[in-house]
């Protein structure tokens, strides 16, 4: 778990870089419902909230899917997963889902 925590905040940064975003504060604790959520207002996204024992997903994904709403929420103040969410998710997916950085997570 330890290993993975440090995985997934070296693959959060890396997206940041390549992204060009700025980064939100990472944490790893209990998240309800999906196991990952973040926290924002109006377009400020503040944190990403990852919960280890509880995404069935895959780390990387369910990081993917938060990158994914912190950049709409910041461009359009968008927090839904609506059409234009599913094909930024994609995207991210593709991309970073199965990078070297991904690659050496357990989850
Ligand atoms: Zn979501």
């Amino acid at each position: 778990m330890e290993h993975d925590m440090i995985l997934v905040k070296e693959l959060y940064d890396f997206i940041c870089k390549s992204e060009g975003i700025k980064k939100a504060s990472l944490y790893f604790k209990r998240v309800g419902k999906g196991g990952a959520c973040c926290s924002y207002s109006g377009k400020k996204v503040y944190s990403i909230q990852i919960d280890l024992s509880r995404i069935c997903i895959g780390a990387a994904y369910a990081l993917c899917h938060e990158v994914a709403h912190q950049i709409l929420i910041t461009s359009d103040g968008n927090a839904t997963h609506n059409k234009a969410f599913k094909k930024e998710e994609q995207r991210l997916v593709k991309a970073y889902a199965n990078c070297s950085i991904a690659r050496k997570l357990i989850f």
